[in-house]
């Protein structure tokens, strides 16, 4: 028997969701859903679990990285519970129960923690300027040294603990036997959900999101490997200079689309943005833009004249590595790809 936590409705509406309790479990929602099957049902179930305070059952639950928030099931809820939203809301509460550091809910509950450690960051970035007496090269091979460094630090350090936290509620913990053979010969189902995201593409209405979505990765992972491993920044070959350009040309002009998409709140699922769905999106669009604001003043010769454009770029960059990747939504992206790999293992 399941242990039930009384306040656990209380507490997830502290991660986005308050309109649930209206439900009256019709079914309407589960039915709707192109992605829920009959040995995945869901969002129903995620809520009758989420009323009933089931959190055990919830935090060994795969299904809420299941959803893709098309918001089909929010649009034919009679009662307008937004089982969409309630999906997200549990992906956020589920990253806060896997991340060891208990950051990541503390940052989702609390805006003002957000804004504090955009703050620090910030004043930290300012601090390494002065020491560093504005010395653009000097701040340009420390901003590079940091990028690689973070990439490392955080992966060992935040990922790789929490990974193993999400494998023990999901797999360990219910007693689910998995071959390791099974193991080695599902791991193409990590990386093909990782680099395509190809569950979404069973959502009815979700073409062109998929799509959007699927260039925005490919852009986002090129420009990171453009200028940790290529010095972008720094090199002098043209193919890596171009390539540079178009990369964050595309991560700016597509979080455009997503900015914009979420300001008109036409969608269902951008309806009830938190501020973790702000500050990835807008991030994301300030890092490629401000990257290739640097790229473009490098090759004009003006960013001497300019070290300003640099030091944002590095605050972006710092926040972007410290907050929002390792706490923020970024990491869902992670946690949905081992999501569908553990779901493959689960798989009889
Ligand atoms: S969320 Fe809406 S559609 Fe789904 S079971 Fe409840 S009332 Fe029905
Ligand atoms: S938002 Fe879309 S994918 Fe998610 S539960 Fe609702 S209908 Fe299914």
């Amino acid at each position: 028997m399941s242990r039930v936590n009384p306040k656990f409705a209380t507490e997830l509406k502290k991660y986005g969701s308050d309109d649930f309790n209206a439900c009256f479990n019709c079914g309407n929602c589960t039915a709707t859903c192109s992605l829920s099957t009959a040995d995945s049902s869901f969002p129903r179930e995620m809520i009758r679990y989420t009323t009933l305070g089931l959190e055990e059952d919830i935090k060994a639950s795969l299904k809420p990285w299941e959803c893709y928030y098309c918001g089909e099931c929010s649009s034919e809820c009679p009662r307008q519970a937004s089982p969409g939203e309630l999906m997200m809301s549990l992906r956020r509460w589920l990253t806060a129960q896997y991340d060891w550091t208990g950051l990541s809910g503390l940052m989702y509950k609390s805006l003002p923690m957000s804004i504090a450690a955009f703050v620090l960051t910030f004043v930290g970035v300012m601090a390494f300027a002065f020491s560093a007496d504005f010395d653009l090269e000097h701040m340009m091979h420390v901003g590079h040294l940091f990028e690689a460094i973070s990439i490392a630090s955080i992966m060992a350090i935040i990922f790789v603990p929490n990974i193993a936290r999400m494998w023990y509620f999901t797999i360990l913990k219910p007693k689910t036997k998995v071959p390791f053979k099974k193991y080695v010969s599902s791991l193409g189902e990590f990386f093909i959900h990782m680099f395509t995201q190809k569950q979404a593409l069973g959502c009815d209405d979700n073409r062109f999101r998929w799509f959007e979505h699927f260039i925005l990765v490919i852009g986002y992972l090129s420009l990171l490997f453009t200028t940790v491993f290529m010095d972008w920044f720094n090199t002098q070959y043209l193919f890596v200079i171009i390539f540079g350009y178009v990369v964050s040309a595309i991560v700016f002009v597509v979080t455009v689309d997503f900015v914009n998409s979420r300001i008109k709140k036409k969608k269902v699922m951008n309806q009830k943005s938190q501020p973790s769905d702000w500050f990835f999106v807008i991030w994301l669009f300030l890092m490629g833009l401000t990257a290739f604001m640097t790229r473009l003043f490098i090759d004009l010769d003006i960013i001497e004249m300019n070290k300003w454009l640099y030091i944002v770029h590095l605050t972006i960059l710092v926040q972007w590595a410290l907050i929002i990747v390792p706490f923020g939504k970024w990491t869902h992206f992670l946690y949905r790809s081992f999501a569908m790999y553990f779901a493959k293992l689960k798989e009889n």
